[in-house]
């Protein structure tokens, strides 16, 4: 099984990619909705949060300390930022290979919006 994320994984395809190790990659989303936007996706294909398994911990463990690395990098660790992993059509998933979005460098706003009636 291949993705697009598959391809930036193998340098097949262009990125602009900041870190990359036996399990992780991480690269800048290229639309970017915040000053940072950075994508930390796992080296193999797992199309959602539902199809992980404990023999995945490694991996997703790895993603929060990437993550909070980049955050440093970035110089945003100490204002904040947010993490997000969406899951399947509710989730707004759009690139079937788990990754998680590393957003921030400005306010973010509410975590998300309540519909009317909510
Ligand atoms: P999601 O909706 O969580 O599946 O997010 C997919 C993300 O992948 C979006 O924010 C896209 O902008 C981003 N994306 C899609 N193709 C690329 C690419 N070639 N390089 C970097 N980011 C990408």
């Amino acid at each position: 099984m291949s993705t697009i994320f598959t391809k930036i994984v193998n340098g097949e395809l262009p990125s602009d990619m900041l870190y990359q190790d036996d399990l992780v990659t991480a690269f800048r989303d290229i639309n970017p909705l915040a000053p940072t936007h950075i994508l930390i996706v796992s080296n193999k294909v797992i199309p959602t949060v539902n199809d992980l398994t404990e023999a995945d911990e490694k991996i997703t463990g790895r993603m929060m300390t990437v993550a909070k690395k980049l955050a440093e990098q970035e110089g945003i660790a100490e204002d904040g930022y947010r993490l997000i992993i969406n899951c399947n059509a509710h989730g707004g998933q759009e690139v079937f290979h788990l990754h998680m979005h590393l957003v921030g460098g400005r306010p973010l706003g509410p975590m998300l919006y309540r519909q009317k009636g909510e």
